[in-house]
Order: C-alpha cells, then sequence, then structure tokens
C-alpha cells in the first residue's frame, strides 16, 4: 500500500444500467467474513482485502452495476 491508499486497478467494464462500456479506477475492498448486522467487528482478523468483482460474487448484499470485460493495469502494474 503507497501513502495508506488501497491498491487500484484499471479496468473496461460493461455499465449495467446505461448498457455501454467504460473505464474504471477501482480500489481493492474489505469483506466482514462475519456481517456487522450478525456481530462482525471491523478487527482485521474478521476483514478480508477482495476486489470489488469478488466482492459481488461473496457478499449477497453487494451490487456493483458492472461487470467486467478486460484489466487494463492490475495491481502489481498500476
Ligand atoms: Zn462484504
Amino acid at each position: 500500500m503507497t501513502a495508506g491508499l488501497p491498491p487500484r486497478m484499471r479496468v473496461r467494464v460493461h455499465n449495467n444500467k446505461t448498457d455501454k462500456y467504460e473505464i474504471k479506477e477501482l480500489s481493492m475492498e474489505l469483506h466482514h467474513l462475519t456481517p456487522r448486522h450478525q456481530g462482525g467487528s471491523d478487527d482485521a482478523i474478521n476483514l478480508a482485502e477482495v476486489s470489488p468483482f469478488v466482492h459481488e460474487i461473496i457478499d449477497p448484499s453487494r451490487h456493483n452495476g458492472f461487470i467486467l470485460d478486460s484489466v487494463i493495469n492490475g495491481l502489481a502494474t498500476f
């Protein structure tokens, strides 16, 4: 992590609402392994760093509104 900022990626996505492709810069996100509404804490032991795309798959409350088309700059090169 540089200067306290989360790792980022530049991707091309299909926007479900506009039905168009667009370029987005996205950050990694933190997912609560035990959801907060079930008593899960914000402690590091209860958090997993995931991409927005993985987050949408594992978290039923997460809806991005777009689908990944391609990665322009991944985490290792951005
Ligand atoms: Zn989550």
